[in-house]
């Protein structure tokens, strides 16, 4: 397994770089992940709550989490490790941000175009008419919130056992494919299809490297698993 000092060299030698983010990155910003210490709201599990089911029987419950975690979030900055990523956006002539959290934070540190595979925690969309729109409101006035057209409203993200934005996961999957390095960062790799996208830039010819304080299903099977804080480690590859 290659060292800090191996992987620098890959990073440094690459055109092509794709990236993909988990919620661990947002950790040193103060936003819990759902796997690990501090995910739990009120004992409840994320997965009881980020599903269309849970939704369609207690939306105010549902929205009472997500007011919460927009709450937490808002009070979070970026942290050395999403401004890292911004200056390899700079520094690479191809270079593509897959990320799965919902946070905002990689947009408010300045990196340009996110393919944001579970959406936005801060934009809403109308369960009946279909409306999508930002809302940075924190706490929300009303809970559940309604579109102008009455119906009920939803967070902008999507939900485990939902599909993602239609021909996102195409995009992510070209750019996995084309990449010379693929950066996996603070994720547990068990939701997928986003997890599917190591291995397939694995067997796209991409030298994998991962970033986790803890090792992950993935982490033998990469070129090189560094075991320690996003927002320490990245900057040190750079
Ligand atoms: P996860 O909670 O399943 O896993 C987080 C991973 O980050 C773990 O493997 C953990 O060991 C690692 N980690 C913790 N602190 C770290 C640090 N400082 N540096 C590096 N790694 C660290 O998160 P996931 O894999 O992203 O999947 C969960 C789903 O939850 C995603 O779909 C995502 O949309 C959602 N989510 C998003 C946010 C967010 O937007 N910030 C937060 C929680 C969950």
């Amino acid at each position: 397994m290659a060292d800090l000092d191996q992987a620098r060299e890959w990073l440094t030698r690459a055109d092509s770089v794709a990236v993909m983010t988990g919620a661990g990155i947002s950790a040193e910003s103060g936003i819990p992940t759902f796997r690990g210490s501090g995910g739990l709201w009120k004992d409840y599990k994320p997965e009881d709550l980020a599903t269309p089911e849970a939704f369609a029987r207690d939306p105010r419950l549902v929205w009472e989490w997500y007011n919460w975690r927009r709450e937490t979030i808002a009070k979070a900055a970026p942290n050395a490790a999403h401004r890292a990523l911004v200056e390899l956006e700079i520094r690479k002539p191809r270079f593509t941000l897959i990320t799965q959290n919902v946070d905002g934070l990689h947009d408010r540190a300045g990196s340009g175009k996110i393919l944001k595979l579970h959406g936005d925690i801060w934009r809403m969309r109308c369960t009946a008419c279909g409306a999508n729109w930002p809302d940075r409101r924190v706490p929300l006035p009303k809970l559940p919130p309604h579109c102008a057209c009455g119906g009920l409203t939803r967070p902008g993200v999507v939900w485990f056992g939902e599909p993602l934005p239609d021909g996102m996961m195409k995009e992510a999957e070209h750019a996995a494919s084309a990449a010379q390095v693929f950066l996996v960062i603070g994720t547990s790799a068990v939701v997928h299809p986003a997890a599917g996208l190591i291995p397939y830039a694995k067997q796209s010819g991409a030298r994998v490297i991962e970033i986790n304080t803890e090792p992950t299903a993935y982490s033998a099977m990469v070129d090189c698993a560094l075991l320690g804080p996003a927002g320490e480690l990245l900057p040190k590859l750079l």
